[in-house]
């Protein structure tokens, strides 16, 4: 696996986690740049960019609608 930010090398890391975490504390770390990854921070980062990706689908719709 590779860092899609520098493309480094990644490693597996376990990460404390103070809450309970379906994903145990496991996750990615890049040896290169500090980059880490873990199902979290995916998992966030597609509800994000989904919710842009809505929010300008709606804007869109309303350009249409206004015009
Ligand atoms: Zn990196």
């Amino acid at each position: 696996m590779s860092c899609s930010r520098c493309q480094g090398l990644m490693v597996r890391e376990f990460v404390v986690d103070l809450h309970v975490s379906p994903t145990g504390g496991r996750a990615w770390r890049c040896v290169s740049c500090g980059h880490l990854v873990d199902p979290v921070i995916v998992s966030n980062r597609k509800r994000y960019q989904q919710a842009v990706r809505l929010s300008k689908r709606s804007k869109r719709h309303l350009d249409l609608v206004a015009a």
